[in-house]
């Protein structure tokens, strides 16, 4: 067992035999890890085992088992998605995805990055929609799924109203449209904002405004390439699916 100190964003916890809790925490330092909390109702940690909560934790770590955690400081929490069930499901969503992208006990520091920048951002209040949208996209090649949404898999060509193919997992520009007649027939916003989505910095997020429409057709674009690509099925994504439908019921 080794002391670390870093910090660490609480994916879920679960619990474990009387009063003992299983907490998956991850950490900046030595990715996720699986953590024991004895007597958790009682304990100082009670609080900070919480999902969606950021510390730096004091931790022991070990490589074959368990890891404890020692203390942790400066707490903070995502109070405005806490406080409102379409982000906080949006926040559980993405949080699952990170969970079933990378094993347990791999160092990624920059995926930690990315999946807090995110969170923060969503608490911000901004679009928690696409920046989910965003996070699907780029987390794909954590998955070995490595698709360019840039140019035609045929001419290499950019900048053209474009159309994807399932058949050769790529852009097709309108003169090689024909090389698949199954082609999508995406409207072409959906893949030039992939594309931006790809690249995007965070600070030009609040350039990018995006209708209901367009919204619609990117998520079921997106859904078709997870089905395709990756194909998990995370009780988080449905819990969303369901959530859509009641919405549009209640507007109806
Ligand atoms: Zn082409």
């Amino acid at each position: 067992m080794q002391t670390k100190v870093s910090k660490g964003l609480v994916l879920y916890n679960r619990n474990f035999r009387e009063d003992d809790k299983l907490v998956k925490i991850f950490t900046e330092s030595s990715g996720k890890r699986m953590f024991f909390v004895k007597h958790a109702s009682k304990s100082k940690l009670a609080s900070v085992i919480q999902p969606l909560t950021v510390a730096e934790f004091i931790m022991k770590i070990s490589d074959s088992g368990l890891s404890y955690i020692e203390d942790y400081r400066e707490v903070s929490v995502f109070k405005a998605i806490n406080e409102d069930i379409f982000k906080l499901s949006y926040a559980t969503y993405i949080v699952s995805l990170a969970d079933a992208a990378v094993n347990d006990n791999q160092y990624d520091p920059h995926l930690f990055d990315f999946l807090v920048k995110t969170l923060e951002l969503m608490e911000q209040g901004l679009d928690y929609e696409i920046l989910t949208n965003i996070f699907e996209v780029q987390i794909l090649e954590r998955f070995g799924v490595q698709l360019n949404f840039h140019e035609c898999a045929f001419c290499h060509r950019v900048g053209l109203p474009f159309d994807f193919s399932f058949k050769y997992s790529g852009l097709l520009c309108p003169d090689h449209y024909h090389q698949d007649e199954k082609r999508s027939f995406l409207n072409p916003n959906v893949p030039y904002l992939l594309d931006r989505f790809q690249t995007i910095k965070f600070d030009d997020l609040q350039t990018i405004s995006v209708n209901d429409d367009l919204k619609r057709e990117i998520r079921l674009f997106l859904d078709a390439i997870y089905d395709d690509y990756v194909g998990i099925h995370l009780k988080s994504k449905k819990f969303i699916d369901d959530l859509g439908k009641w919405g549009q019921i209640m507007k109806s």
